[in-house]
């Protein structure tokens, strides 16, 4: 650990090197997730205090929280026999006056103040009806030691920072740690950053931003503004998560740069996307266009596609992919299509059957799909496998089961992961590894914000389809109170009539797979009985795969009206005749997951109606989340407010990336950071390649973060 400090106290040593934190603490703090020095001081506190002395005795008002200066006259415990705690009194004193302080409990001051202490105080002033004064109640109290005068005090005559209390561990203990620690590392001139980017983005070194956002120096400002990404040691600490992060992003797309590929189509003016749309029955949207041209440039490069295929529900992102693989198989080569769930993997293989089927060559036959998943066993299974493993099987479309070792391929060339963030970065590897260095295309269902594709997923390149194929019916989204009976006569039974099919959407309660069965059990017998006319479908995760699968198909040929479903109907269903979708217990949803839902609906040539149907239980917060469907339709805007209102963590797999989450940044509110730490990170990355001397300081901020965020070896290595 070279880089890592200047100091004795070493930044990466463990809190049991520090000699001011013993067993009990020490345990305590590794509780909240703090194992070394490091993590300590990147424990921020939540907000400031105010606790400059600004006024003398004669100044001071009711009502108001104070610090104050002052010297103590005499003091004294009293027992009140009612109360449990003894009650300190005292008189304290200054240049202008006096006033009366009293203390609940607190005895030990009996032994820090006598007459004479010189004190800070920092409380609430009151108007005492008892002694008809004001009084000072239970001030935060330190003694100021003569020789070192309260200015080195961490807790009073400054701003001072305050901490999450929680695990036994107040604010003020938690302060003087961190401020006992930081006098011993006074002077560290140890940074993550590069000085060259210091300068560039004219940012603070990084111990004094440290120092300040834990004691900030006095200042003028109102101290919320030391809350805000200004603030120049909080704007300095932005900026270092997006770098570091980005760094991170950088080495993994240049580690898959430097990788060779065993085939590269001829540059320039392929034939091939002109062919592929004169076999579709429709022409291709622009943005499909774009996104299949980016494809063809990175399939005629020197090293494998890697790249994060975007867009809205319903743009048409699966015909780009068939796209992508219909290349792979005209060289040669093998590719495999992974899907999250048994569904939409042979949705999947219907469509691409379909398409395959459309855009053959004149002679020669269609590229045929065979599906994989844990449902295909015995004789048709090795079947495949073996087909597989030669190389005669040309495309497979698999769940999970494609990720198992007994899974091999002659020459797998092109890899397409939809839902990717139902997947971990490991998961993608088994795949890709199974093939010599294959394209990768990910994709996922609903949009996700540019800020979070820039950060999260940065290693990838990025197509977006930004437009949906013409004739899209709109979808009228309403937040309504109440689905009883009323409701449904009302707004779903005149869609009936008209022959049109209808979801009702129950979350997937993950605690309590009873409670998610009996609600859907519930709704599906309390609308058989509402309406004996109609036939209605009942589909919940408890079901077996060929059980799904027929209820399924049932709804797809049009034998059932309704369908009730827990979220196994979540992704990428294809029943262009269902024109409304109900979605009971709404606020349990992420908003992209019912932008997602949303998708399914208004597909054939009817305009769609969705429904959310808040909870009882939903507060007010919970409902404006639901009407941000209300009021936008475009996914990609959806993606941003939910972004916005939940921060990375909950989005779309980031947590289980294992990638580091954000303690300071923001990623809608700091995207102009972000962007500038990217441009400068991968920069920096690129320059210092080819020089000198530079691995030193790239091996220093991978051991800094190492440190700081523990696992990001998976993401250093390369795929
Ligand atoms: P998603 O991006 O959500 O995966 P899909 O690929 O499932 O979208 O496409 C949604 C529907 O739109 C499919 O029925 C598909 O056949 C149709 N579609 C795709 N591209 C076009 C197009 N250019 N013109 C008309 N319809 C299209
Ligand atoms: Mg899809």
């Amino acid at each position: 650990m070279s880089g890592i400090t200047t100091k004795s106290l070493k930044l990466t040593a463990g809190l049991d090197q520090c000699p001011s934190i013993g067993p009990r603490r020490r345990t305590r703090l590794e509780r909240r997730g703090i194992l070394n020095i490091l993590d300590l001081l990147y424990s921020f506190p939540f907000r400031y205090e105010d606790r400059r002395v600004r006024v003398t005795i004669s100044d001071l008002r009711e009502g108001t929280e104070t610090g104050l200066l002052a010297t103590v006259r005499s003091i004294r415990k009293k027992v009140v026999p009612k109360l449990k705690a003894p009650v300190i009194e005292a008189e304290i004193f200054d240049r202008t006056g006096e006033i009366p302080v009293v203390w609940f409990g607190q005895e030990y001051l009996l032994k820090q103040l006598s007459e004479g202490t010189q004190a800070f105080f920092f409380g609430k002033v009151e108007y005492s009806t008892f002694s008809r004064s004001l009084v000072l109640r239970s001030p935060v109290t330190e003694r100021i030691d003569p020789e070192e005068g309260f200015r080195k005090s961490y807790h009073v005559g400054r701003i001072v920072p305050v901490y999450r209390e929680e695990e036994g561990l107040s604010s003020a203990v938690f302060r003087k740690l961190v401020g006992d620690i930081l006098r011993s590392l006074w002077g560290e001139t140890f940074d993550p950053l590069p000085r060259e980017i210091r300068r560039e983005a004219d940012l603070m070194d990084w111990f004094p931003a440290i120092v300040e956002m834990h004691f900030p120096k006095d200042t003028d400002r109102p101290l919320e503004e030391l809350m805000l990404p200004s603030y120049p040691p909080r704007s300095r600490l932005i900026f270092e998560e997006f770098f570091l992060l980005e760094y991170l992003m950088t080495v993994r797309r240049r580690s898959i740069l430097s990788m060779g590929r065993a085939w590269t189509l001829p540059p320039g003016g392929d034939p091939s996307l002109g062919h592929f749309e004169r076999g579709l029955p429709f022409s291709l949207t622009e943005a499909q266009k774009r996104a299949c041209g980016e494809i063809l440039e990175d399939l005629s490069s020197s090293h494998p596609m890697n790249r994060f295929l975007l867009g809205d529900v319903g743009s048409g992102k699966t015909l780009v992919a068939a796209f992508a693989i219909l290349q792979a198989i005209r060289q040669g080569r093998q590719a495999a299509f992974l899907a999250p769930t048994e569904i939409l993997a042979q949705q999947h293989a219907r469509t691409l059957a379909q398409v395959f089927l459309a855009v053959r060559p004149e002679e020669g036959k269609a590229v045929q799909p065979l599906l994989l998943s844990q449902a295909v066993r015995g004789m048709d299974r090795r079947r495949l496998l073996s087909a597989l493993a030669t190389g005669e099987q040309q495309l497979v479309v698999g769940t999970h089961a494609l990720l198992e070792e007994g899974v091999p391929f002659h020459d797998l060339g092109m890899v397409v992961i939809d839902e990717q963030h139902k997947f971990g970065v490991a998961q993608r590897r088994a795949l890709a590894t199974k093939g010599q260095n294959p394209d990768v295309l990910v994709m996922t269902a609903t949009p996700i914000p540019r800020s979070l594709a820039l950060s999260y997923y940065g290693d990838l390149e990025i197509s977006v389809i930004d437009e949906l194929p013409p004739g899209r019916q709109p979808v009228a989204t309403f937040v309504v109170n109440d689905s009883g009976e009323a409701f449904w006569k009302k707004k779903i039974l005149p869609a009936l009539r008209r022959k049109e099919q209808i979801f009702v959407v129950y979350p997937l309660i993950e605690e309590s797979e009873t409670v998610e069965a009996k609600n859907a059990v519930d709704a599906h017998r309390f609308l058989s009985a509402l309406f004996p006319d109609y036939r209605i479908g009942l589909l919940t995760g408890r079901m077996d795969a060929t059980e799904k699968e027929s209820v399924m198909e049932r709804f797809r040929r049009g034998d059932l009206d309704i369908l009730v479903a827990t979220t196994v109907i979540e992704v990428g269903v294809d029943v262009p005749n269902a024109t409304i979708m109900v979605v009971e217990n709404a606020e349990r949803f992420g908003l992209a997951q019912l932008h997602q839902l949303r998708g399914r609906i208004g597909r054939g040539g009817l305009p769609g109606t969705f429904f959310l149907v808040p909870g009882a239980a939903t507060g007010p917060e919970g409902r404006r989340r639901l009407e941000i469907l209300e009021a936008h339709s475009d996914g990609f805007r959806v993606a941003e407010e939910d972004l916005r209102m939940r921060g990375p963590g909950e989005f779309m797999g980031v947590r289980q990336s294992g990638l580091p989450m954000f303690l300071l940044a923001d990623l809608v509110r700091d995207m102009e950071r972000l962007v500038l730490a990217r441009s400068m990170a991968s920069r920096f990355v690129e320059e210092s390649a080819g020089k000198e001397g530079a691995a030193w300081e790239l091996s220093g901020i991978e051991e800094f973060l190492r440190f700081r965020y523990r696992n990001v070896d998976q993401w250093l290595a390369i795929r």
